[in-house]
């Protein structure tokens, strides 16, 4: 049943799980663990629709390259899958089998425990179970570039699909415009005793469960963690320790133009880096896109696209990408844009800032920022795809000035792939949860989503953290015993 706790102050006086946030890992885990015998609460910060009270809580303050945390984040029911675009690609076994190449550990996990929720994952995003990840075009070169692959969900709006079964999945209580604003650690116990949520006139009230799950993004995940004062004075959280450090996104940077070779298809093209070529230059993945722009002409009407373009850029940060389309008047002319994954970084994180929101919780600031590493992958990958056009006679490519030299600054987006603030690891030296997606120092406090990602490879997080969520539900059921709902 959906309840509005705005006005329907009706929550129960104990759950199996409470689960905070309902975007695609929330709603995934919520109907899981509901639909096998559990009483489940599902809290939501936001409404059914988009409204700026709820959108304001999300405010928060940047530093180092810009992430865009307000635009590329939704808060209300349904969360970020109310905008996603839908694109998937799985994690590959090397993401789990290499370590990077930091002075931080990879994945615990083996690739196995992931790759086995795949087809369940798959379905949940409307994907089709016989269609396979196939390669979308032929590969550049066999050794450094493959042929890329990956899948269009629809996209999935998580709550228009889910609409029903959030409405009358037996034992699961959503509650909507219900925020969580503290949890409560009781460290005698090593436990989340209870979380205090609140409506928008700053109601609020305890709820307890016996075992509480943090899906509210990865921002949110920890920001909600540094927020409470009864972990951070039980030492669960620490200034020094890994909650809200290695904050990573997927690198969205244009490597530069190309002039098509003769003869060759205009249609569009993604490459992905090999395995091999990740071992030999001990650098991160990529996928690689080449187009064509021919069709953007600074004349007649297009001029008028250019100009919107251009004052929509600006708003969003992205005035280099129109920058490359405003250079362009050869039909032969493409661009090459990317998204290369960000090496795991101590100093990539978010802080707590003292200013308050309208709930009372502390703002964060994101200080986003690369390593030499991540440098080093950009040259690599920029370098390579130079010489694979030319040697394979699919162009010949102008690199920007910033690939090749890092004493240049980046032009570089995100992607609005937030990831690694809670990160998974097999001690607490190095991350925020164990194997199992379980808070270190507690014992009844779990996080999902992308805040989890240990690296962040160069695949689209949404359908992987399904993947990592639906894991999570069947190991909360098989710990949790019998079913109590109905005992
Ligand atoms: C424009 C855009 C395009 C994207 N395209 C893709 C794509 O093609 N492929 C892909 O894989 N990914 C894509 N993404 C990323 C994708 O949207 C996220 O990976 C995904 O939504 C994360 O799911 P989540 O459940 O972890 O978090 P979210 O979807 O962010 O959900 C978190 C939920 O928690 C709620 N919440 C927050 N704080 C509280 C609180 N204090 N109390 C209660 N509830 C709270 C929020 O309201 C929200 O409903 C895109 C993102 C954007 C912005």
């Amino acid at each position: 049943m959906i309840k509005d706790y705005q006005s329907q102050k009706e929550l129960r006086e104990r759950y199996d799980f409470c689960i905070i946030g309902a975007g695609p890992a929330g709603i995934t885990l919520a109907l899981r663990l509901a639909g096998n015998g559990r009483r489940v609460l599902l809290i939501e910060g936001g409404g059914h629709e988009y409204s700026q009270p709820s959108q304001t809580l999300y405010n928060c303050t940047s530093t180092g390259m810009n992430v865009y945390a307000e635009l590329t984040r939704l808060r209300f029911l349904g969360g970020t899958s109310n905008h996603w675009a839908g694109r998937c690609r799985p994690f590959e076994k090397s993401d789990f089998d290499v370590a990077p190449p930091v002075n931080i550990p990879g994945w615990p996990i083996a690739f196995s425990e992931i790759e086995r929720y795949l087809p369940a994952a798959m379905a949940i995003v409307d994907l089709p179970s016989d269609s396979g990840f196939k390669a979308i075009n032929a590969s550049m070169d066999g050794n450094d570039f493959v042929a890329d692959r990956f899948l269009l969900s629809p996209p999935t709006r998580f709550a228009q699909k889910y609409a029903k079964d959030l409405q009358e999945t037996e034992g699961l209580d959503v509650f909507i415009n219900c925020n969580c604003v503290d949890l409560e650690f009781d460290d005698k116990t090593g436990r989340i005793a209870s979380v205090v949520v609140s409506d928008y006139d700053r109601h609020r009230e305890r709820v307890t469960a016996k075992q509480f799950i943090l899906a509210t993004g990865a921002i949110e995940n920890a920001r909600q963690l540094m927020n409470s004062e009864s972990l951070a004075s039980a030492g669960v959280v620490s200034k020094d320790g890994f909650v809200g450090r290695c904050f990573m996104e997927h690198l969205n940077l244009d490597l530069g133009t190309f002039i098509l070779g003769e003869g060759q298809s205009t249609e569009p093209r993604q490459y992905f880096t090999s395995d091999a070529f990740v071992a030999q230059f001990q650098s991160g993945k990529g996928n690689v896109s080449a187009a064509l722009l021919a069709q953007v002409q600074a004349y007649g009407r297009a001029a008028a696209v250019k100009d919107f373009l251009e004052n929509l850029a600006c708003d969003v940060g992205l005035a280099h990408k129109i920058d490359f389309i405003t250079r362009f008047n050869c039909p032969g002319d493409g661009v090459i844009t990317t998204l290369i994954e960000q090496f795991p970084n101590r100093n990539s994180r978010l802080t707590l800032l003292e200013e308050r929101d309208a709930l009372g919780m502390r703002k964060v600031n994101i200080h986003w920022e690369l390593a030499p590493e991540d440098r080093h992958t950009i040259k690599s990958i920029g370098l390579e795809v130079a010489k694979c056009f030319a040697e394979t006679g699919l162009g010949f490519v102008k690199l920007d000035e910033y690939v090749y030299d890092a004493a240049v600054p980046l032009k570089v987006a995100p992607h609005a792939h937030h990831m690694g603030t809670t990160r998974m690891a097999s001690t607490p030296e190095s991350g925020v949860v164990d194997e199992n997606c379980k808070v270190f120092g507690t014992d009844n406090l779990y996080v999902a989503g992308s805040s989890v990602f240990a690296t962040a490879g160069a695949s689209n997080p949404t359908m992987p953290l399904i993947q990592l969520a639906l894991r999570l539900a069947d190991h909360l059921n098989h710990q949790g015993g019998p079913a109590s709902r109905y005992s």
